[in-house]
């Protein structure tokens, strides 16, 4: 396989908190990948909405919303980690995605099939920037589902919330996952071929190690 040519993408679905960033970034960071939160791109198109007051209960609205606003994906290096981000009008709202009013607001967004085809488009743009560790709910189903590397990433519901706790944030996880789940469109499953991660009760490394393991044996059938 011509790396150059054909870009790699291992795509990393599953549950809220349920360790896709944590982990996404160690198996970017081992094999020298570009990592790609894409929930912080569904993140930032729900706080342009709050910021121009448009309601998110109205998909056209939502839809609108994401035909005008201006972003731009923009590739930089973070902890030693080339990282895609979306700038809008040239700003990196990084905390302000953070917020629980952006948290209660983005599966709403991410639901409007609009929105879905415009995330679609700029995440398989993402290639363009080399191989991709790509984290996401449709990544393996929906954004890059020619993709031979899939992971699927749960824990229980207790310990998910208890990750966020600790991180400072309270927030209702079981609905949003519903929500996620339950969408018309892309909605969060497990890709077919998908090796399934429960990781409660695994520490990032072990997590992290597994996925790499199996990349790599991957790999090396290939060659
Ligand atoms: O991963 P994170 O919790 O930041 O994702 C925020 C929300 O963005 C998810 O709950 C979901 O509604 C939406 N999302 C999505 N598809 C993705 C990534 C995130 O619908 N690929």
């Amino acid at each position: 396989m011509n790396l150059k040519k054909h870009p790699m993408v291992i795509a990393i679905d599953g549950t809220s908190a349920s360790g896709k960033s944590t982990n996404a970034k160690l198996v970017a960071k081992a094999l020298g990948y570009v990592y790609v939160d894409t929930g912080a791109m569904y993140r930032t198109l729900a706080w342009y909405c709050l910021q121009k007051h448009v309601d998110v209960r109205e998909e056209k609205a939502v839809a609108a919303a994401c035909r005008q606003w201006k972003a731009k994906l923009d590739c930089h290096v973070k902890d030693d980690l080339p990282s895609i981000r979306l700038l809008v009008e040239g700003y990196f709202p990084e905390k302000e995605i953070r917020t629980p009013e952006t948290a209660a607001a983005v599966a709403l967004v991410a639901a409007v099939p609009k929105v879905r085809d415009w995330m679609k488009k700029t995440q398989r743009d993402c290639i363009q920037f080399g191989n991709l560790v790509m984290e996401g709910r449709d990544i393996g189903t929906n954004v890059f589902p020619e993709t031979d590397y899939k992971f699927y990433l749960d824990a229980s519901l207790a310990e998910r919330s208890a990750r966020r706790a600790a991180d400072g944030v309270h927030e209702n996880l079981a609905a949003r996952d519903q929500r996620d789940s339950q969408r018309a469109v892309a909605p969060l499953m497990i890709a077919l071929g998908a090796v399934v991660v429960n990781n409660s009760g695994q520490t990032p490394n072990q997590t992290s190690g597994l996925i790499i393991a199996e990349i790599k044996k991957r790999l090396g059938e290939k060659r």
